[in-house]
């Protein structure tokens, strides 16, 4: 099938797909379940199409790392109480995530979305002092506070409070730029909002690094059609869509993130999800020009390893600030994002090998978009950065 007759199947099975979905009732993924009948392209639901790749070409299991990973991007605790992270909740057992970590070549893993306050102790204790090396614990701003008169100087406040209580760096959710609204006139607060110099100052001068994830996939920010290469993604989460009512397009927020790193040069930023990832000369213009930017891989391989060659050149220039993340987390409703040995060695698979056109993602269905990956083959110097050296720096752990 050649391109235009594969858009031509997609576009008209949008909308009759899911109609004859629900009226044949065929398990899903059932072997042979059109067998005894003419399949008619016209009547092939998009969400049951699953074509095997009729490659012949390597497959390379990397059941471990070739150096100890500093996963820098996980979601063990969350906000519990209605989003606010002054109280917190955990999504995995710490013991499981041992586990899964002996086995995967783990030395670390970094929960970035600690809260702050009693949740944020809550988790320091209960992570990296009882499991001391094997887990570091982030904090996050009392955005709930965020219209509060007083409020730049109670969030350096808690800034200090935070690095009292251990925390190693601080989180910023997309939260900053898409939903924190002023009370009252409801306006979007922008991320280089001067409210926030003050707690930007203070990690820096802590030496706490911050992850901050801003904006999100570009295609989130455009009409949910048949031209949108995630429409699948963005069909099944409609609310992860920013089109249309007030909200900022990628390119002004990515932009309000480089004011703040601009503003504040003593101050190590890490942006998440390779800051952009579908536009790396973009995020290599932003690195040139901003050395206390960093970027981590997380939830990305999917854009990375679709253009491996821009990538494998962009990991040999930027190897000294790029970190190994993958977003983890407990749940199956994202499988680009599921904690589990499948997960990492798939991580492994693009960074080490140069395998070609594999699943960026254990699921049947490519969760991000109808693609596949190939992988980088990075060299050993660049791996071993990547894979812990670049993260312990910024956390200032023992190499
Ligand atoms: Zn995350």
């Amino acid at each position: 099938m050649n391109r235009r007759q594969w858009m031509a199947l997609s576009a008209s099975t949008f909308a009759a797909g899911r109609r004859a979905a629900a009226a044949e009732q065929a398990p899903q993924g059932a072997q042979g379940g059109n067998a005894g009948r003419p399949l008619q392209d016209a009547a092939l639901p998009l969400e049951r199409y699953e074509p095997r790749s009729m490659l012949h070409v390597p497959e390379t299991h990397v059941p471990r790392s070739r150096f100890p990973v500093i996963d820098f991007h996980t979601h063990i605790t969350f906000a519990a109480g209605g989003g606010n992270p002054a109280a917190i909740r955990f999504s995995m057992d710490p013991a499981n995530c041992l586990a899964v970590m002996d086995r995967k070549n783990i030395r670390t893993m970094v929960n970035v979305t600690g809260g702050y306050g009693a949740g944020l102790r809550d988790a320091i204790g209960k992570l990296q002092t009882a499991l001391t090396g094997r887990f570091i614990v982030f904090t996050e701003p009392a955005w709930i506070r965020a219209s509060d008169a007083g409020y730049s100087k109670f969030q350096a406040d808690q800034i200090e409070d935070a690095h009292q209580a251990g925390a190693k760096g601080l989180k910023v959710l997309k939260t900053l730029g898409l939903f924190l609204r002023e009370q009252g006139s409801q306006k979007l607060v922008r991320i280089d909002d001067p409210r926030f110099d003050l707690m930007w100052e203070a990690v820096g001068s802590l030496k706490m690094p911050v992850a901050i994830h801003t904006s999100d996939p570009e295609a989130f920010f455009l009409p949910i059609d048949r031209f949108n290469e995630r429409w699948e993604e963005l069909h099944a989460h409609p609310d992860w869509s920013f089109h249309g009512k007030d909200f900022p397009g990628n390119r002004e927020l990515q932009e309000a993130r480089r004011n703040v790193m601009r503003r504040h040069p003593r101050t190590q930023f890490v942006c998440l999800h390779v800051a952009n990832a579908e536009d790396l000369p973009y995020v290599s213009e932003c690195l040139d020009s901003h050395p206390n930017m960093n970027v981590d891989i997380a939830a990305r391989i999917g854009e990375l390893g679709r253009q491996p060659r821009t990538a494998r050149k962009f990991f040999d220039r930027y190897q000294d600030r790029i970190v190994f993340g993958t977003d983890a987390s407990a749940g199956t409703s994202t499988p680009q994002q599921t904690f589990g040995g499948a997960l990492y060695e798939i991580y492994y698979r693009f960074l080490e090998t140069e395998d070609e056109y594999f699943d960026y993602a254990p699921a049947p269905i490519p969760p991000q978009g109808r693609w596949r990956i190939c992988g980088l083959g990075l060299s050993e110097q660049v791996l071993r950065k990547v894979y812990g050296e670049n993260a312990a720096r910024l956390i200032g752990l023992p190499a």
